[in-house]
């Protein structure tokens, strides 16, 4: 494979009342939380996405897949530390990741420096390594109606 490696990932959960909401590793305290078969943080399973997507290794549903009850409630970050793992078996380390959650509300920006920094540690990479950036598609579609959130993830991978 190639000296530098570039991933896109993107992932949606539904919301749901009454369901433990956790993004980028931080929990929330919302009315709403994922619906998911894992802890349903969608923002590390786009970020997974864009890491397997670099090493062209097929998505997180074939690695983990939602029929595979030892997945069920399972910590994503935990499940970001495995797919980091493919890359670092492979020669390849994160240069950046650059990440944008689609949400309208709770309002994300005060746990956004808590995600980079959970983040980080899962990959055991420096925290300005690692972008994570929200928004509200003002109050249109999926996101806007707060019917769920989306996320989207690139990643640079160099060779150590
Ligand atoms: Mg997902």
């Amino acid at each position: 494979m190639d000296g530098i490696r570039i991933g896109h990932g993107y992932d949606v959960h539904a919301l749901r009342e009454g369901l433990p909401l956790i993004i980028g590793g931080v929990r929330i305290e919302h009315e709403k939380g994922f619906v998911a078969h894992s802890d349903g943080d969608v923002l590390v399973h786009a970020l997974c996405d864009a890491l397997l997507g670099a090493l062209a290794l097929g998505d997180i549903g074939a690695h983990f897949p939602d029929t595979d009850p030892g997945y069920k409630g399972a910590d994503s970050m935990q499940l970001l530390a495995k797919v980091y793992g493919l890359a670092r078996e492979r020669g390849y380390r994160l240069v950046n990741a650059d990440m944008t959650v689609l949400m309208q509300r709770p309002k994300l920006r005060p746990h956004i420096d808590a995600m980079r920094a959970n983040i980080a540690r899962a990959l055991s990479v420096p925290v300005d390594t690692v972008s994570v950036k929200a928004t509200t598609e003002e109050k249109l579609g999926f996101t806007g109606s707060e019917q769920g959130a989306a996320a989207h993830a690139v990643v640079l991978l160099t060779r150590a």
